[in-house]
């Protein structure tokens, strides 16, 4: 059921001479063998990227486009295979594993129709001269995508660059290889030529260092850690190369008075848990009007204690265990360190079993705001719900983190949306709902968490340059 574990470069697999563990989560067993790339591999790729890029670049968009969609249509009808191999190696719940498979695909798709819609436009100009405006692909991608989404994190930077006609070498995550590996299948039978998608695993700073200083590299795009977009940032700037950076988040939940309390509570719960928490979108601090504050918080730390944790394989499991045993450690800091400093730990907090990364959904209430978690994301099941005298606080709470990716509200009052709208500092604001993007809509972040979009109208212009042509039709 799971994948063997090979590099992707000039449209063959391989092996390496070294290679690294992947583990079950769940069962801390190993799964397979996942090779790392040498700098003789990584040369392979960045030549096979430069011929890649030659064809790909030249191919019309809507060739690009058929194959694409070609591409996804054998990533649908392979789900059930991708999907269990997800949730092996990632510990995610199968039935959330499908749905990233789905949603994988649906970032080919909509990004196949865009590869069409890339208009320039004309510029009007004195009588014998044209001045126009293209869009051209910007050149090779160096692309790094993380282990929470094993699928859908590598299907939209692999979905951006080939619509685009860029060609690619993604170093996909080594806990959770299998979505990637996935995806170069689809697309080797869907009939890519060699060299334009380019697949390696390996030591994350190795390849990044190696790869990013080189000439055929023009974009680097990358999803993590604020920490390491930065480091990225600055060794991409001294190449003049462009950067896509989704960092972190540290979503705020706007709860307001007039809310349906128990609905908001229940679907807050829910929603923090999902995927156990590891997602940059994740609503993670509740602000909740002091009016409804008791309501809604025991809602929803009995909800959240009600969340069914365990292997992901298994029928009615909600939240597996986190992805990697470094998250264990890093939440069960976050949580010690909140008690310190005189929050109530209203559920959860601990490692749950010896076998597995498994951790309790938690919720933290009345969190001051001199505990760790209120600056630094969890990145875990770990929720903060604290109350609110008005709007006002609400949004200055909101806002008083150095991130400004996802935000939610609960409210239907329009005068409260209005300010949201105008002062809530976010890429992505949902009212109502804690879904935060689609394949149709533009993503990403302001502040710390990043630059550029991925998706919607959007989502090409990072992988592609402007050219302006002027054109006299006499000398002169
Ligand atoms: P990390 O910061 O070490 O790594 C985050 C990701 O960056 C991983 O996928 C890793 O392979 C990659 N990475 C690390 N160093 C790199 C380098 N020098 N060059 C290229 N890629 C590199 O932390 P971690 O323990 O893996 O994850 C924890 C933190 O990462 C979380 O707190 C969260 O903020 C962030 N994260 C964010 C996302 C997201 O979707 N924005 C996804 C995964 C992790």
């Amino acid at each position: 059921m799971y994948p063997d574990l090979k590099l992707f470069i000039a449209g063959k697999w391989r092996k390496a001479t070294s290679d690294m563990t992947v583990v079950n989560p769940a069962t801390e067993e190993e799964l397979g063998r996942l090779p790392c790339a040498s700098k003789s591999d990584l040369d392979d790729a960045l030549e096979a990227a430069e011929k890649g890029f030659r064809i790909w670049s030249r191919t019309s968009p809507r060739d690009r486009a058929d194959t694409m969609l070609r591409a996804a249509a054998l990533i649908r009808e392979r789900q059930e295979e991708i999907a269990q191999s997800m949730t092996l190696e990632h510990g995610k719940p199968l039935p959330q594993a499908r749905l990233e498979v789905i949603r994988g695909a649906e970032f080919f798709e909509w990004d196949a129709g865009e590869a069409m819609r890339t208009y320039g436009r004309v510029i009007p100009a004195a009588h014998g001269h044209k001045f126009s405006v293209h869009h051209q692909p910007i050149g090779v991608v160096a692309a790094f995508s993380p282990w929470n989404f094993p699928m859908s994190q590598p299907a939209r930077k692999i979905a951006g660059a080939l619509a685009s006609g860029c060609s690619i070498i993604l170093k996909a995550a080594e806990e959770t290889p299998a979505g990637a590996i996935h995806i170069a299948r689809a697309f080797e039978d869907a009939g890519l030529p060699a060299g334009v998608l380019n697949l390696v695993f390996g030591d994350p700073a190795e390849i990044s260092s190696y790869l990013i200083p080189q000439d055929p590299v023009r974009l680097v795009a990358f999803t993590g850690s604020t920490a390491i977009g930065r480091h990225l940032t600055i060794l991409a700037s001294e190449h003049m190369t462009s950067v896509l950076m989704e960092l972190g988040g540290h979503a705020p939940v706007i709860v307001c008075e007039d809310t349906d309390v128990q609905t908001a509570a229940v679907s807050g719960a829910i929603r923090k848990m999902r995927n156990g928490g590891q997602v940059c979108t994740s609503p993670t601090r509740f602000f909740v009007h002091e009016s409804i504050f008791d309501e809604f918080t025991s809602t929803f730390v009995k909800r959240a204690a009600a969340t069914v944790v365990g292997n992901g394989m298994e029928a009615g499991v909600e939240m597996g265990p986190l992805a990697n045993d470094r998250r264990v450690p890093v939440l069960t800091n976050f949580v010690e360190d909140a008690r310190a400093k005189g929050a109530t730990v209203a559920t959860g907090g601990e490692r749950l079993g010896n076998t597995g990364y498994f951790f309790q959904p938690t919720v933290l209430v009345n969190v001051p705001e001199n505990a760790q978690i209120m600056q630094e994301e969890p990145f875990g099941p770990v929720a903060v719900i604290n109350p609110v005298a008005s709007l006002d606080e609400a949004i200055a709470q909101a806002n008083s983190v150095p991130f400004g990716l996802a935000g939610y509200a609960f409210t239907n009052r329009a005068d409260y949306i209005d300010r949201m709208i105008d002062e809530v500092e976010v890429g992505n604001l949902s009212i109502n709902t804690l879904e935060a993007s689609m394949p149709e809509t533009p993503f990403g972040g302001v502040k710390s968490s990043g630059y550029g979009r991925e998706g919607g109208t959007e989502g090409l212009e990072n992988y592609m340059t402007i050219k302006h042509v002027w054109h006299s039709a006499k000398i002169s």
